[in-house]
C-alpha cells in the first residue's frame, strides 16, 4: 500500500511528510483493518507533523479522521465483518485498569494510545484500528461529511460539556475553524445563544450564516457577557481576553492540545468572582458515541473542502495558512 509517513519533523513546507511503499497492516489482535476512504486534517495532524509535539513513533502515518470500510478482522474480534463502515478516532487504546479508567475518566489514561502518532493513522491506503475504539457510522452521510465529525466534532463536543454551560446559556468561541463550526452547531441546536470571536474574516460569516448571534475579532468584547466560553484557536495571549469576557462564575475551556504560554493573569479582572479556568484533554468513548448519534439528530455537517489524499501536504500547508474556513478532507486516490 501507499502510506504518507512523518520522516522528520519540520515546517510542513520544507516537506516533512513523504509518501512511502509499505505492506498493508496486519490487524493485531482485537483490531480491525481498515480501508480507509476519507481521513479529515486535523491541526493535531500539523503538530505531529511539524515536530509541536514530540515523537511517539518515528516515521508515523499521521491522521485520526478516518473513515473506512473494514477489510479483516484480527482475533478475538465480534460483532464486526468486512464491509462494515466504521471509523477511527484520536484515542486509539487505554489500559483499562488505572485509576482514571476504573473511575470513568478513561481520557486522561496515563498508558492512553493515540491514532496518528502512537499509532499509524489514515494518511494511508489502509489502517487498523482496535475494535473496542472504533465507531460505527450512519449509512445516509458520504464520507467527506462524517470525518470531521470524529476528531473536531468530538472534541469540540467534550469542550462544550467543559463549560457547564447552563440551559439557554451564552457561549463564546474563540477561534471558528473546524472544531468550532461542529460545537457551535450543537450548541445552538441545545439553545445556547452563541458569540464567535475570531480574526478570520471568512469564518465570521460561517459563524453568523450557521446562525450564531455575533462574529467579531478575536481581541472583541462579545456584546454580552458569557456564562461559558471555548478557547481553540492555540493562543494563549486570549486566555485573559476569554477570561475577561466571563460574566460570574462563567468558565473557560482551552480546547486544544497545543497552546502558546498563558501571559499573567490577573486575578481581581480575570478569575475572581468564581471564573474557571479547564483544558480538555482528549475524549471518552462514550463522548464519541454521544457526539455521533447528537450530530445525527440535529443534522450537524461540516463545511468541508476535499483534497487527494495524495495532496496531503498542500492540505496541511493550506491548514497552515487559513487558507480554508470549517475542515479540510483527503479522499483516498492512492
Ligand atoms: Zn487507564
Ligand atoms: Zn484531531
Amino acid at each position: 500500500m501507499r502510506a504518507w509517513v512523518v520522516d522528520r519533523p519540520g515546517p510542513v513546507e520544507e516537506g516533512p511528510l513523504r509518501l512511502v511503499e509499505r505492506p498493508v497492516p496486519e490487524p493485531g489482535s482485537g483490531e480491525l483493518l481498515v480501508r480507509v476512504r476519507a481521513c479529515g486534517v486535523c491541526r493535531t495532524d500539523l503538530h505531529v507533523t511539524e515536530g509541536d509535539l514530540p515523537v511517539r513513533r518515528p516515521g508515523v502515518t499521521p491522521g485520526h479522521e478516518v473513515v473506512g470500510v473494514v477489510d479483516g478482522v484480527g482475533a478475538g474480534v465480534s460483532g464486526w465483518a468486512a464491509g462494515d463502515r466504521v471509523g477511527a478516532a484520536w484515542l486509539r487504546r487505554t489500559d483499562g485498569t488505572c485509576r482514571y479508567c476504573l473511575r470513568g475518566d478513561e481520557n486522561l489514561c496515563p498508558g492512553s494510545e493515540y491514532t496518528g502518532w502512537d499509532a499509524d493513522g489514515g494518511y494511508a491506503e489502509y489502517t487498523t484500528v482496535p475494535a473496542a475504539f472504533a465507531y460505527r457510522l450512519p449509512a445516509d452521510v458520504d464520507d467527506v461529511a462524517l470525518a470531521p465529525l470524529l476528531c473536531a466534532g468530538i472534541i469540540g463536543y467534550r469542550a462544550l460539556l467543559r463549560t457547564s454551560l447552563p440551559p439557554g446559556g451564552r457561549l463564546g468561541l474563540y477561534g471558528f475553524g473546524g472544531s468550532a463550526h461542529l460545537c457551535a452547531q450543537v450548541a445552538l441546536a441545545q439553545g445556547a445563544t452563541v458569540h464567535v470571536l475570531t480574526r478570520d474574516e471568512a469564518s465570521r460569516r460561517l459563524a453568523l450564516d450557521l446562525g450564531c448571534a455575533s462574529a467579531r475579532g478575536a481581541h472583541d468584547q462579545p456584546p454580552e457577557p458569557l456564562d461559558g466560553a471555548i478557547l481553540f484557536a492555540p493562543a494563549g495571549e486570549l486566555v485573559p481576553v476569554a477570561l475577561r469576557a466571563l460574566d460570574r462564575g462563567g468558565v473557560l475551556a482551552v480546547a486544544g492540545i497545543h497552546l502558546s504560554d498563558v501571559p499573567v493573569l490577573r486575578y481581581e479582572s480575570e478569575l475572581f468572582y468564581e471564573k474557571e479556568l479547564r483544558s480538555v484533554t482528549s475524549n471518552t468513548r462514550d463522548n464519541g458515541r454521544d457526539f455521533l448519534a447528537l450530530a445525527a439528530r440535529y443534522g450537524v455537517r461540516a463545511t468541508t473542502h476535499p483534497y487527494p489524499l495524495s495532496e496531503a501536504p498542500r492540505a496541511l500547508s493550506d491548514l497552515k495558512a487559513g487558507r480554508f474556513d470549517g475542515a479540510a478532507v483527503l479522499l483516498n486516490d492512492l
